[in-house]
């Protein structure tokens, strides 16, 4: 056992730490105000391989393993959440299914885009009444000829409205069940598919989130992603290693949360003294430091599983269930040892509790969780 990172990834957390206070850190409230992804910051994490991730350098990808990745989510969503449950979509979701499931050609198609950052990823499971029950999706694409044309509505898509690919998940053939479900790679500006209302929501704002709609869209068989029926079993596959992403995404906002606390209790003088020396305070902030390090080591345990080329779907859920849950309570904790002053703007408290809340709920809820997980338990 060696719990020690190298050398290259110190380097790479110091590197991605320092990009995000840097050319994120000053712009969080702006643009959770603004409810946008700020595009213009997409070049700079292409620049930095914060697009293309995980990918093969043959597509340009920096060919990152999934510890790696998740010290990139880690260090973004420390200093935004939002931000980095966009490179999360784009990389974890979209960009994953592509390389994972893709044909040589659709490899290096769309890859090489999504990796350099000219497009950001989308990927579409949800509708408006198939969420948990993911399978019970009504989105049909049915084939014509050489086409397939799908028709239907995705709901709380990250960069539904913005992303220039997207996969699709949709039922070829309902009476197969989850066997009768394929995946589509679609392009912006597709006849048949367009933007649908855009969320106003709690938390994450600078992510967008919008529903998809397909009226009528043709798409060549060149579309297909993946075998056709295969879908929604490959679907739970980018869904294990999503889920790690996702735990890496809540170990990163509570240390920011914990730091932000810690930072503030020194500060506070109540009663003559800093708040921090109140054992109330302390055990706060003991607590949460205990909490974080045991979601981060679930979160690098599943991540290194998955390298070595497990599978890794308890192992996921275990990480991103715990993470998500400490991760409510650290900001939770955090506007709590703010006072007041963690329910205003001026702080980064409140913000971390608003982002916090969607970690229990996108890429299945923790009810979710724990049914995967149990079934794991009980299958083995
Ligand atoms: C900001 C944001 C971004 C998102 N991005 C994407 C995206 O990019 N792509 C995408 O496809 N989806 C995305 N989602 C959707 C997200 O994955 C779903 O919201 C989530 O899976 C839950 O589905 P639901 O909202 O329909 O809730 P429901 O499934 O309706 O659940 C409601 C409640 O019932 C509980 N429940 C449901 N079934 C069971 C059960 N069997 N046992 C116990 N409890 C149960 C749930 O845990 C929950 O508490 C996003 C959502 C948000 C909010």
């Amino acid at each position: 056992m060696d719990f020690r990172p190298t050398d290259e990834q110190r380097l790479l957390r110091r590197t991605v730490r320092e990009f995000a206070e840097a050319e994120i850190g000053p712009h969080v409230m702006e643009w959770d105000e603004s409810q946008n992804f700020p595009m213009e910051l997409l070049p700079k994490l292409a620049a930095l391989g914060l697009t293309g991730i995980q990918f093969a350098e043959e597509f340009g990808g920096a060919g990152m393993s999934s510890v790696e990745y998740c010290i990139c989510i880690e260090e973004i969503a420390r200093v935004c959440p939002a931000i980095a449950l966009s490179v999360a979509a784009h990389n974890g979701l979209c960009a994953s299914h592509i390389a994972m499931f893709g044909d040589e050609r659709q490899k290096a198609q769309y890859l090489p885009r999504l990796v350099r950052g000219e497009v950001l990823g989308a990927w579409g499971l949800t509708e408006a009444s198939a969420g948990s029950d993911a399978a019970g999706m009504r989105t049909t694409a049915v084939r014509q000829g050489e086409c397939w044309v799908i028709n239907g509505a995705k709901t709380f898509i990250t960069h539904g409205r913005i992303g220039g690919v997207m996969v699709v998940i949709a039922v070829t053939d309902r009476a197969k069940g989850h066997r009768g479900i394929s995946a589509f790679v679609v392009e912006h500006g597709t006849a048949g598919m367009s933007a649908g209302k855009k969320e106003n929501k709690l938390g994450m704002r600078a992510s967008d989130t919008s529903e998809v709609v397909f009226q009528d869209c043709r798409v060549s068989s060149a579309h297909l992603l993946g075998e056709e029926g295969q879908g929604f079993i490959n679907t739970l596959q980018v869904l294990d290693s999503g889920r790690i992403g996702i735990a890496a995404l809540s170990v990163g906002l509570a240390q920011g949360a914990y730091e932000a606390a810690m930072r503030y209790a020194k500060e506070r003088r109540q009663f003559g003294q800093p708040i921090a020396a109140f054992q109330a305070i302390q055990w706060k902030l003991a607590d949460n430091a205990t909490r974080i390090e045991a979601a981060r080591l679930l979160t690098y345990r599943a991540a290194y599983l998955k390298d070595r080329g497990q599978r890794t779907t308890r192992e996921s859920s275990m990480a991103k269930l715990f993470a998500s849950e400490m991760a409510v309570k650290a900001a939770d904790d955090c506007v709590q040892i703010h006072g007041g002053y963690g329910f205003v703007k001026d702080y980064p408290a409140e913000k971390y509790f608003r982002d916090v809340k969607l970690l229990t709920i996108g890429e299945g809820t923790s009810e979710i969780q724990r049914l995967v997980i149990a079934r794991q338990l009980l299958s083995e």
